[in-house]
C-alpha cells in the first residue's frame, strides 16, 4: 500500500490554466526552485503556500 506523504508537486494544469497575474492579467510562470509564481510580463512574484497560490495584488497607493 503506497502511503507516501505527498511531496511538493507543481500545481495541477487545470488550476494553472486559470491563473493570471491580478495586476496585469498576464500568464504566470511557476518557478520550481523557489516555489512561487512569477508574472511573465510585470515580473510580480506570488508565493505558493501549502499548494495554494497567493495571488494578492499589491496595495494600491
Ligand atoms: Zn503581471
Amino acid at each position: 500500500m503506497a502511503n507516501k506523504k505527498k511531496e511538493n508537486q507543481p500545481l495541477p494544469k487545470e488550476l494553472f490554466d486559470i491563473l493570471a497575474c491580478p495586476a496585469c492579467k498576464s500568464d504566470l510562470n511557476y518557478t520550481k526552485d523557489k516555489g512561487s509564481l512569477v508574472c511573465v510580463k510585470c515580473k510580480a512574484k506570488y508565493p505558493i503556500k501549502e499548494g495554494i497560490p497567493i495571488l494578492l495584488p499589491k496595495n494600491k497607493q
